[in-house]
């Protein structure tokens, strides 16, 4: 019986999305690194990250959906 040392570890409160600051959820692990996103972001950039990244971690599924109070 092999375990697999693949543990992801969760994302932190104190991750932060690197192109905007806030609270991380997605991780990209490329093979030169790793970058951190947010949803938004996350989303934004999938399309280009995904095809290269050796590993996609996706912990969106943790947000709750804010209910957007509607201003207009
Ligand atoms: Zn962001």
């Amino acid at each position: 019986m092999t375990t697999t040392a693949l543990a992801t570890s969760p994302l932190k409160a104190t991750d932060r999305c690197d192109s905007c600051g806030a609270q991380a959820y997605i991780r990209v692990v490329l093979n030169e690194g790793e970058l951190l996103f947010c949803g938004h972001h996350g989303r934004r950039h999938e399309a280009k990250l995904r095809p290269i990244a050796v590993e996609w971690h996706d912990e969106t599924d943790r947000l709750q959906p804010q209910p957007t109070p509607v201003t207009d």
